[in-house]
């Protein structure tokens, strides 16, 4: 099935949408996602945004954080991508991201005043000083290692509970490109360096509001020795003797699925 485009909106159309709307009831980074007849947006609760249209269909979002038991199932956001299609996972991702924004701006970064939503614009503004505060996104870059022999650098971090083997990442910093965010993560993290860097594809990851930016280097010099902290373990693998690899949601996965694929 042909996946439905997304065009984000602001402010909902005038009329009924051509399909029925859908509503993502969203607490924390939990979700519920229903199809409904018709919207109300007064009976929606003040903690309710509207996000565009998937297809034709309207698409909302409700922050129920800090009300009763909700009267929905609610699922986390990862474990929601089994139940639904990947073209309204990602509006979910988008839920989830917007609700939390708007929960964590309700007050000014610079002098604690109340802010408000700017009408027309995803924006929310201080009502003292004026200031904007807009969607946070974290870019960081997500990278294949691999040698001229074919073996890829795969690498198990520390933090995670199971014994996984993936591809190096990390926040970009302010003032850095992306090619040095990898050059300079992939060093940091395991000690080697890396020659040519090629853009390979980007994946929203909300949790809580990354975008991964997906690249293959090219090993160049030095023997890996792995920082420890945040990672445990790297080595390079073959296609033949896989370790334990990411499930297919992410980007890393793509990553590596396509190392596999051309190896
Ligand atoms: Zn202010």
């Amino acid at each position: 099935m042909a996946e439905r485009p997304f065009t984000p909106l602001v402010d909902p159309p005038t009329g009924t949408s051509a399909d029925a709307p859908l509503v993502f009831t969203v607490r924390g980074d939990q979700v519920h996602l229903a199809e409904v007849d018709t919207v109300d947006p007064d009976e929606l609760g003040e903690g309710h945004l509207y996000l565009g249209q998937l297809g034709g269909s309207d698409c909302w979002a409700v922050d129920v954080d800090g009300d009763d038991e909700p009267d929905v199932l609610l699922t986390p956001l990862m474990a929601l991508h089994a139940n639904v299609s990947e073209a309204e996972w990602l509006v979910a991702g988008r839920a989830v991201q917007l609700v939390q924004w708007r929960r964590t701006h309700r007050f000014c970064g610079s002098c604690g005043g109340p802010t408000e939503m700017v009408p027309g614009e995803r924006a929310m503004r201080c009502e003292d000083c004026r200031l904007m505060a807009f969607p946070r996104l974290a870019p960081a870059v997500i990278t294949l290692v691999t040698r001229p022999d074919g073996a890829a650098l795969l690498a198990r971090n520390a933090a995670w509970p199971m014994p996984m083997f993936s591809c190096l990442a990390g926040f970009v910093e302010p003032g850095e490109t992306l090619e040095h965010a990898v050059a300079r993560e992939v060093e940091e993290e395991v000690g080697i360096q890396i020659g040519r860097v090629a853009y390979q594809g980007s994946q929203p990851w909300p949790f809580p509001h990354s975008l991964m930016i997906g690249f293959h280097a090219e090993y160049e010099s030095g023997d890996i020795d792995v920082d420890g902290v945040e990672i445990a373990e790297a080595d390079w693998f073959t296609t033949d003797e896989l370790p334990p690899i990411p499930p297919r949601l992410s980007i890393a996965r793509r990553l590596i699925d396509e190392w596999i694929a051309a190896n």
